[in-house]
């Protein structure tokens, strides 16, 4: 049996005829037939009834009576078939923002899922941000160290605030133990907690003086490979990019949901789209020349003091009004596109300026019509459709993102 394919043997739910059938699963599928051709007994009262079920099944008894039960199919066998989630025609879309992880409460229990298993990804170098332990740390640097078994200084970062002085918080260090700076800069102190030789059999007392550095240095560490021009490795039990030196904020389930200010794309505001004005659209023949028209919202009387100005500074920059539009160059095209400056300067300003003028007088019924017309939905340039703002899309579970929804 293939992990990959749901195979259906003998379907004979309502009115389906003993059907054979395998469906492959990963990718979007249609089942289209004329009405009464069996299309909902399939999806719904064989394939969703047969996952749902088996599903509900792996729960204990107790826990059984609060789910739905449904009903076995009329099959001879049903293979491979995963749990299933169902949204059905009676059940209306109610908001743009909504989609199949909102309708089923999936979404609720991904953001969950997320803030508790994901793993952050440091969007400076891709590598994966995990939490530092005294172990971890003493086995990363074991591995790095390799079999020359370098000594090096363990220090524990402390900054300089306004509120102590230099001095009495080096008393205080010292009385603790703590009487050697190693490094000193932009108001961080650098202090030793211990001098290491970076080797196996010393792993005790390495984790050991870690622990110490952790604990005073409140959870940064870093470690200076001595007499190896080496950088210091940065260990930190917070979310922090050695690499990178970047530290991240704890996540949130808030922070996976699109329907939250804390997780919503600023770009889109959780919409995962942006509404913009479409070239192609504006520009719907390309065989049309600049003199024929080939700007349509221009044509119309009301703007056809746009298409004169814009007739007349090509004319002036020698952009050719004869020419069809698909033929200009591509700087041409933008020229007539983005223009060259505000209106009231006496110069182009572009068809993109000609829709910002517009979108301010939206107030008017029929100019929000025109740009209607003009208007067209395409995926947030900043989430890629995801929904999500980039804190959260840093995070993955298993190698994989915050994929946009279906
Ligand atoms: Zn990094
Ligand atoms: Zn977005």
């Amino acid at each position: 049996m293939s992990r990959h394919i749901i195979r259906i043997r003998g379907a004979r739910q309502h009115n389906l005829q003993n059907l054979d059938l395998d469906i492959p699963t990963g990718q979007w599928l249609v089942i289209t037939g004329v009405s009464g051709s069996g299309k909902s007994s399939l999806a719904f009262d064989t394939l969703y009834a047969e996952g749902q079920r088996r599903y509900v099944e792996t729960f204990s008894p107790y826990a059984r009576q609060f789910l739905e039960r449904m009903d076995k199919p009329q099959a001879d066998r049903i293979d491979g078939i995963p749990p299933a989630i169902a949204i059905d025609q009676t059940n209306p879309v109610r908001t743009s923002r909504s989609t199949v992880g909102t309708m089923t409460e999936l979404a609720e229990h991904l953001k969950l899922l997320y803030a508790r298993a994901a793993v952050l990804h440091c969007p400076g170098c891709g590598r994966p941000v995990r939490r530092d332990t005294p172990q971890s740390a003493c086995d990363a640097m074991l591995a790095e160290a390799g079999d020359r078994h370098p000594r090096a200084v363990v220090t524990f970062p402390v900054m300089l605030t306004g509120e102590v002085s230099r001095a009495s918080l080096l008393q205080v260090l010292a009385h603790q133990g703590f009487d050697r700076v190693h490094r000193e800069q932009d108001g961080r102190l650098e202090v030793v907690a211990g001098r290491v030789r970076l080797d196996p059999a010393r792993r005790e007392r390495l984790v050991e003086t870690l622990e110490v550095a952790f604990q005073v240095g409140r959870g940064h560490a870093t470690v200076w490979p001595e007499a190896s021009g080496q950088p210091p490795w940065r260990f930190s039990a917070r979310l922090h990019c050695a690499h990178c030196d970047r530290e991240f904020k704890e996540p949130t389930p808030a922070l996976f949901s699109f329907n939250n200010p804390l997780g919503a794309c600023p770009g889109c505001r959780g919409f995962g789209r942006v509404i913009d004005i479409d070239p192609g659209l504006v520009v719907p023949d390309p065989t049309m020349t600049l003199a024929q028209g080939a700007v349509r919202p221009f044509q119309s009387p009301a703007y056809r003091e746009c298409q004169d100005d814009l007739l007349r500074f090509a004319a002036a920059r020698g952009i050719p009004l004869d020419r069809p539009w698909a033929e200009l160059s591509a700087a041409q095209r933008r020229w007539v596109w983005e223009g060259e400056g505000e209106w009231e300067d006496g110069v182009w300003y572009g068809v993109r300026r000609f829709f910002d003028w517009l979108e301010g007088r939206a107030y008017r019924m029929h100019v929000r019509v025109l740009l209607s017309r003009y208007r067209t939905y395409r995926p947030c340039p900043e989430c890629g459709g995801a929904r999500l703002r980039p804190e959260a899309l840093w995070w993955r579970l298993d190698g994989a993102g915050n994929e946009p929804g279906p």
